[in-house]
């Protein structure tokens, strides 16, 4: 007889585990399938953020701002250090310990949650069963009261520069150099191709950005965006907008390199590179994941099609993350994961979809939450802004790191907070206050009356809000509207 669980959960990513450990503390038998496999042959949980996304990339984002700092950041301090070097091999080593660790903290979890952690390609071969083919190709069948699909995302192809995993490579690739590449190309001016265009710059790699687009980060407030390209551009980053790539060739020699193919406003260019990163977007990995049979619908992009609770047009099958609507983000997936679990168990659990906060973890960081000012001015509403830029902050002056500002947009008539834009040093944690303000509906005036401790790079949001009524202390107000 096939095992029986209360849920199954296909993909240990952070909407996935996350799901699973939730539904394994409300009670129910849990399983979770996993087909990810590390360098010994071993069943990796955490998916595409612990493995090759959000973590190891922070981790090789700030060994390289340790190093830029160690270059050429101390001398202001009074220290003195000699020639400064990078050992690649041993920045590649400290992050691949990090992720080591934290996926064995899930197996972990798993254990102390009584999760079933099961290795294999899971798919959904019933409405209530979910196939699990072992890397030894012998198949079982477990069957489920309720299936979360949490199968994930996985990089897109271009054919203009198809990844061979050498020369050309996608993030994951990039995230394992073992020297610094002299030229580095990256096409897509995204999430991706800052942050890691910006680890491997620091460390001496001669940038060139390839974005299709005439927009940089078009999701960004305008202002903050524009501030973002000057700091990123003086830092080396050549970034070149509306560069459509139309072919690459790779070289025929010893020494590997790509040449790159492109037009923009100039015309035809190319450019050869030792690197190319491919960083063009990811699509949901659906792949042999579902039997056709059961009818669960995916929308004309791919995703499987959900509800606001994430239900599919299946009763009882679920999905989350990265494979559903919205923005591909950890945080986003493991809410989501959440409130499956907390429905499966009666509970109205909702996830609140105008409040998921974006994070671009170059230096500065770049982070957001709610409306934008364009956003604003096309939904026709009122507003006020307050700006406080970092250079009047005593704490970053401190730090000496002082470039960038906070941007806080409120109702002009009702006084409530409608979205923060950060470029800034912990840009990401900045924002989160306000997150936490908006979910609780403050206004600009709420948060103005609040204190906060000095000095702190906090207290930036403090002056935007005061600055949004009019009444900044620590910076002129330029719009004085009581
Ligand atoms: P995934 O993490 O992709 O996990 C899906 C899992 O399902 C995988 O382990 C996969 O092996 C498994 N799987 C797939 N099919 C099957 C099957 N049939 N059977 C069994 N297992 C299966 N997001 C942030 O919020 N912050 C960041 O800083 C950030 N940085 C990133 C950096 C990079 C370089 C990349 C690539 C992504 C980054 N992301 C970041 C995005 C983030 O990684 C994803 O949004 C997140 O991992 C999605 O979670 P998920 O659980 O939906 O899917
Ligand atoms: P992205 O959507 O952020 O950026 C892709 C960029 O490539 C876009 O600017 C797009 O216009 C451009 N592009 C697309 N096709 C192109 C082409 N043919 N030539 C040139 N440019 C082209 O995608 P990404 O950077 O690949 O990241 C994928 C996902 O991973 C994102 O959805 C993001 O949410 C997630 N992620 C998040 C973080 C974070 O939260 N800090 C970090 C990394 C990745």
């Amino acid at each position: 007889m096939s095992k029986q669980y209360d849920v199954v959960v296909i993909g240990s990513g952070p909407a996935g585990y996350v799901a699973a450990i939730r539904c394994a503390q409300l009670g129910f038998k849990t399983a979770c399938i996993e087909k990810w496999l590390n360098k010994e042959n071993k069943t990796i949980y955490g998916g595409t953020c612990l493995n090759v996304g959000c973590i190891p990339s922070k981790a090789l984002l700030d060994s390289s701002h340790k190093y830029v700092e160690a270059q050429g950041h101390l001398d202001v301090h009074g220290i003195k250090v000699g020639k400064v070097s990078m050992d690649v091999p041993a920045m590649i080593g400290r992050k691949d310990k990090i992720v080591g660790q934290l996926t064995q903290g899930i197996k972990g979890l798993f254990a102390a949650n009584k999760v079933d952690g099961i290795g294999g390609t899971g798919k959904v071969s019933a409405t209530d069963k979910v196939t699990v083919t072992a890397h030894d190709g012998t198949e079982e069948v477990l069957t489920a009261k309720n299936i979360i699909i949490a199968a994930g995302s996985v990089p897109i192809d271009i054919p203009p520069a198809l990844v061979n995993g050498e020369t050309i490579v996608d993030s994951t690739g990039a995230l394992e150099f073992q020297e610094v590449p002299k030229r580095l190309g990256v096409i897509g001016a995204g999430v991706i191709g800052l942050e890691l265009g910006s680890v491997w710059s620091r460390l001496g790699s001669k940038v060139t950005v390839l974005e299709a687009l005439d927009d940089f980060l078009p999701a960004v407030d305008k202002q903050i965006s524009k501030e973002a390209m000057k700091i990123l551009s003086k830092q080396g980053l050549d970034i070149k907008m509306g560069a459509r790539v139309s072919g690459s060739t790779l070289s025929k020699g010893a020494k590997k390199t790509v040449e790159v193919n492109y037009t923009d406003q100039d015309g035809e260019q190319k450019e050869t590179f030792d690197k190319l990163i491919v960083a063009v977007g990811r699509r949901p990995f659906t792949d042999n994941l579902i039997d056709p049979a059961i009818g669960i619908e995916l929308d004309e992009r791919g995703f499987i099609k959900v509800n606001e609770s994430c239900g599919t047009n299946i009763p009882n099958i679920y999905a989350v993350g990265d494979l559903v609507r919205g923005p591909m983000l950890a945080h986003k997936g493991m809410e989501e994961g959440v409130m499956v679990a907390e429905r499966i168990a009666d509970k109205k659990t909702q996830v609140n979809y105008d409040l998921v906060p974006s994070v671009i973890y170059t230096h500065p960081e770049i982070a957001w939450i709610g409306k934008n000012e364009e956003e604003l001015k096309a939904e026709g509403v009122d507003y006020n802004v307050g700006v406080f830029p970092f250079v009047a902050s005593g704490r970053a002056l401190a730090a000496n790191d002082s470039d960038g500002m906070v941007k806080l947009l409120a109702d002009a008539k009702t006084d409530r907070i409608l979205g923060c834009h950060v470029i800034g040093a912990s840009a990401a944690d900045l924002v989160q206050q306000i997150v936490i303000a908006m979910e609780f509906s403050a206004s600009a005036e709420d948060i103005g009356l609040t204190m906060f401790a000095h000095p702190a790079l906090s207290e930036a949001i403090h002056e935007a809000a005061l600055a949004a009524n009019g009444h900044a202390i620590h910076i002129g107000n330029r719009k004085r509207r009581k």
